[in-house]
């Protein structure tokens, strides 16, 4: 009743699509029950979870923000949902973002932006935005987003929040909604890093319907907790730093936190990453060519939207379906993926971004045979107003340039809220570990938060 109430009266902020009221009440009510009556409780016994409206929950609408799936129905709960509901998880509605998880701003959504709860004149980021806000304007205990390349992380940063995308792998893809599959991860939102390693904990693991989602020993919340006096080793790139696009109280900010960890015993050590200015044409060569052959089943034939219009044949059902059911920016990274996976630009484009993506795992797994982790700013600079970026789509991508990374080498990041701007927002450190070591990453967060 208090997070119903919440939400209430916070419909402004529009962090919501749909609240399942009446059925979260029910929930909450036969929890309390099974507790009562036979002793049972779960780890997450009553827990809200808001879920970002990419991911599947049986019975429930599914419109990954869009006019293409209007109307539609999911007919299976994501593994990641399931696995919140057997520990006794209370889930309380979708939650709004950009179209098909591609934004930064969460303005490109078919229910209009979501606003940051702490200045209503700035974005909250994207795409998980309306995740974001819910945690960070109190809607919910903890929300599920997904993350392709920052998604969860950046509006974590803007909303001053803890946002953990795990490696990918670690959280079964059953039931999300595919924007670039090699890329995507399903990712959490929390104030405390033990709420995030108790849902982690939950959902992570081996799944029968994904065969990406990796066999490795669970993270356990409880390998989290308890007492930390390692001296850490934290490498950050000497290029990120130096970069011309970083704020620079964001940068002063980073460097005066990195002489305390030095202060506090640890190691902290600029290395060089020459491949940095490469990181952001990879990712959205590569997303927008998965995205462009994921996105092809939305054609108005099965499922979804269907123009009103009489079309002359198939191609011209497709088209109108597909040109009315998309936004402007769906149908920019569709071009996109298209152009580069078409016959004679695949080998300059594609083929040269796969190698690109090999490079980056190279010299990454040379960087964690030495440090424990990496640092760096989460993003370059702090929420922007609305408006202010969307006729600036390039610059809107480079906002990306430390997220995109840990998704091309599928290694956890996470990003703490630490700072604070003299706009008045707040922004994050991003600490990332290697593929499948959210554990120490974890326990490091705790020890710098
Ligand atoms: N901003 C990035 C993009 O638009 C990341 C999106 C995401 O992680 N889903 O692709």
């Amino acid at each position: 009743h208090y997070y119903l109430q919440q939400i209430d009266s916070t419909r402004h902020l529009n962090a919501f699509v749909e609240v399942f009221t009446e059925e979260a009440i029910a929930r909450a009510q036969e929890l309390d029950q099974t507790r009562a009556h036979a002793g049972i409780s779960g780890k997450l016994h009553g827990v809200v979870i808001g879920i970002k409206d990419v991911i599947s929950y049986k019975g429930h609408s599914l419109s990954a923000a869009s006019r293409i799936l209007g109307g539609f129905t999911a007919i299976y709960t994501a593994t990641a949902v399931e696995r919140l509901l057997l520990e006794g998880a209370i889930i309380i509605g979708r939650q709004n973002c950009d179209e098909f998880a591609m934004g930064s701003s969460n303005e490109n959504s078919a229910y209009g932006p979501v606003l940051n709860a702490l200045d209503n004149e700035r974005v909250p980021g994207g795409s998980s935005g309306g995740s974001a806000v819910a945690v960070q304007a109190g809607l919910c205990m903890l929300a599920l987003g997904s993350d392709t390349g920052g998604s969860v992380r950046q509006p974590a940063d803007f909303c001053g929040i803890i946002g953990l995308k795990p490696s990918y792998g670690r959280i079964s893809r059953y039931g999300l909604i595919a924007y670039a599959s090699s890329f995507d991860q399903i990712g959490i939102f929390g104030s405390s890093v033990d709420d995030v390693a108790l849902a982690l904990e939950t959902m992570a693991g081996a799944d029968d319907y994904d065969s990406t989602a990796s066999p490795a020993p669970i993270p356990l919340a409880t390998a989290v907790e308890g007492e930390d006096t390692a001296r850490y080793k934290f490498a950050y790139f000497k290029e990120s730093i130096d970069h011309p696009g970083l704020d620079p109280e964001i940068k002063a900010a980073f460097l005066d936190f990195a002489k305390k960890l030095t202060d506090a015993g640890h190691q902290v050590q600029a290395v060089d990453f020459e491949l940095l200015d490469y990181v952001v044409p990879t990712y959205y060569i590569l997303t927008t060519a998965e995205a462009s052959s994921n996105l092809s089943r939305y054609d108005g034939v099965k499922f979804g939207y269907r123009s009103k219009q009489e079309a002359e044949d198939l191609t011209a059902f497709y088209k109108q379906n597909r040109s009315e059911g998309f936004g402007k920016e769906v149908k920019r990274r569709i071009m996109l993926g298209t152009f580069v996976l078409s016959s004679g630009y695949y080998d300059a484009y594609f083929t040269k971004a796969q190698q690109v993506r090999q490079l980056l795992t190279q010299k990454t797994q040379e960087v964690f045979n030495c440090f424990d982790a990496i640092i760096s700013p989460t993003v370059p600079s702090p929420a922007f107003r609305l408006g202010e970026m969307s006729n600036d789509p390039i610059e809107m991508f480079l906002a990306d340039i430390y997220t995109v990374f840990a998704n091309l080498v599928g290694i956890p990041g996470i990003s703490l809220p630490l700072f604070k701007h003299t706009s008045g927002m707040p922004f994050g450190m991003q600490v990332m570990t290697s593929q499948m070591n959210e554990v120490p990453l974890l326990r490091l967060s705790k020890r710098l938060i």
